[in-house]
């Protein structure tokens, strides 16, 4: 059973703020639920107040910005990416990522906002949302902040974000060159279950190569020895050389879905797939 709280529904971005400085320690910005729910059933989070994000204006919504990327809001929900035409041929890696989130009625309501605000080392947008080099723009008491996804996590379940402020849009520039990316996602079931590993990798026309982890360290993280091994070379060996770098970066834990030995066994055999289809894939749009 829920233990009673408050509810309350921000109109504006500035009412966001001031409900959440009103409400204090014991405040928390809600999106879909799908995470907070479930804290608060399992009395892991006890808040007094919750102020409800989803009316604000334009926090949900993807918009192309004409050759200067996307804008999504942070209250859009995950099914409302993986259905974007624009998402899934230009930043098809974030769609695979989106869809690969619980259930399908667990993406109706699950934001993606929500998704890395949360900070689960296993947010299966964030390590897309890294090697997109996204900004996270928010809104609160010092107003807006461009904050770059690589500042954003602070350990598991911390963010950078101040009290009072919440993230209002997700944006992710425009790649200067054609890209092909793919998201490999390890869980214990094929189905709704958290990674026990998990690999983003975005091949880049041009040479560059980005890969970022999830669920093997305190957050998601970029892997720059793994990539910088591939700048110069991409065979065979050098694929290799990179997962093992992966597989050196990795400080996973034990847990109930899977022992640290496994995880870091697993972060080599997916980081080296995930180049090989990463570099395949770009290879047959016949840019490279
Ligand atoms: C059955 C099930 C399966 C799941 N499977 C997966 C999975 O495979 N992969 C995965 O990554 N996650 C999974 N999740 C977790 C969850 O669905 C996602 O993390 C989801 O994206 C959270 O979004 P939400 O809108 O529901 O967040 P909420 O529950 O509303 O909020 C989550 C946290 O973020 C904060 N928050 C929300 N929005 C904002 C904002 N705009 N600004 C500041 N703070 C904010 C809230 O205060 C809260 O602390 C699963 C959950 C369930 C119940």
């Amino acid at each position: 059973m829920l233990l009673p709280f408050d509810y309350v529904r921000a109109q504006s971005k500035e009412d966001a703020v001031s409900f959440a400085i009103e409400a204090g320690p014991n405040g928390r910005f809600l999106a879909g639920g799908t995470d907070l729910f479930v804290r608060m059933y399992d009395r892991q989070q006890r808040p007094k107040t919750l102020i409800d994000v989803k009316e604000i204006e334009g926090i949900e919504g993807v918009e192309c910005r004409n050759g200067q990327g996307l804008s999504i809001g942070a209250a859009s929900p995950l099914n409302m990416l993986v259905g974007n035409t624009t998402i899934r041929s230009e930043y098809g890696l974030l769609a695979q990522a989106a869809h690969s989130v619980g259930s399908l009625q667990v993406r109706n309501r699950a934001s993606i906002g929500g998704n890395i605000c949360n900070a689960s080392p296993a947010a299966d947008t964030a390590p897309a949302l890294l090697v997109y080099e996204a900004e996270i723009e928010t809104w609160g008491p010092r107003k807006p902040r461009l904050i770059p996804i690589s500042e954003f996590f602070t350990g598991p379940g911390s963010t950078i974000l101040e009290h009072g402020e919440f993230v209002y849009k997700i944006r992710i520039p425009q790649p200067d060159t054609k890209s092909y990316g793919v998201y490999l996602k390890l869980g214990r079931t094929n189905s709704v279950d958290l990674s026990i590993v998990s690999v983003a990798c975005l091949a880049l026309a041009g040479g560059e190569v980005r890969i970022a982890l999830g669920a093997v360290a305190p957050t998601p993280i970029r892997v720059r020895e793994a990539e910088s091994i591939l700048l110069s070379r991409k065979d065979e060996e050098a694929i290799a050389l990179a997962a093992a770098a992966a597989k050196e970066t990795a400080v996973p834990i034990s847990d109930v879905r899977a022992s640290d030995r496994y995880r870091l066994d697993m972060v080599e055999v997916l980081t080296k797939n995930a180049i090989e289809q990463a570099l395949a894939g770009l290879a047959a749009t016949g840019e490279v």
